[in-house]
């Protein structure tokens, strides 16, 4: 059956990783909703170009226009047996519009959708986030707790000094995961009642998630 695979997850919660490597797994196409954006921006299709007038003039690009570039990416060959998406729905009006979305695609046929949730403590995101530091001329990513440089602050691949992000200290983290919660615990009730809502215990490593993930994609 096909697999619709989507994911709601605080920043830092190593979404982002999990669900290129369950892409992989699948072979399924890795939707990623701010890339197809862009892609279809700099490819100057006619959806392209209405984005770009849009945020030219500062504006959000419409929800309707940002559905339909999502149906016409999800319609293609290469999603005939699942997807993964990410970064979409943001808000239980867009959820509306991809169940529709799923629903015109299946054609009366039976899919398997799934909202697989993150689920993670704050103060460990924060941890993550502040630790977070990286090479500014590979972009290798480090972490001082998780995955520290062999020699202190030294890029391990290229001996670059590594540096810290602006915003990544813990004030703009707080903030940033506040608007996150207040934009996605609709969704979680959203997918909570429909019953496709799968949560999984996002802390521990990466490889713990991702048994824990498969468990919850394959079942
Ligand atoms: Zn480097």
């Amino acid at each position: 059956m096909k697999k619709e695979l989507i994911f709601l997850g605080p920043p830092a919660c190593g979404k982002g990783t999990q669900t290129s490597k369950l892409a992989q797994y699948f072979n399924f196409p890795h939707v990623d909703t701010g890339s197809l954006l862009r892609a279809e921006i700099s490819a100057q299709t006619e959806n392209g170009k209405i984005a770009k007038s849009y945020i030219d003039k500062g504006h959000l690009v419409p929800v309707n226009l940002v559905a339909s570039i999502i149906k016409d990416r999800l319609s293609q060959p290469d999603c005939k047996n699942g997807y993964i998406l990410d970064g979409y729905p943001r808000s239980v009006e867009q959820a509306d519009m991809l169940t529709k979305i799923n629903e015109e695609l299946d054609n009366g046929e039976k899919s398997d959708f799934r909202a697989i949730y993150f689920d993670i403590d704050t103060e460990i995101l924060i941890s993550r986030i502040v630790n977070r530091r990286s090479c500014p001329k590979c972009g290798e990513i480090y972490n001082l707790k998780f995955k520290p440089p062999k020699k202190d602050s030294l890029c391990d691949y290229c001996g670059t000094q590594l540096t810290q992000r602006k915003d990544d200290n813990e004030e703009t983290a707080k903030a940033r995961f506040d608007t996150y919660y207040s934009e996605t615990s609709p969704l979680i009730e959203y997918y909570k009642n429909k019953n496709c809502l799968k949560t999984i215990d996002a802390s521990g490593s990466i490889d713990e998630v991702w048994e824990r993930l498969l468990k919850v994609v394959e079942d």
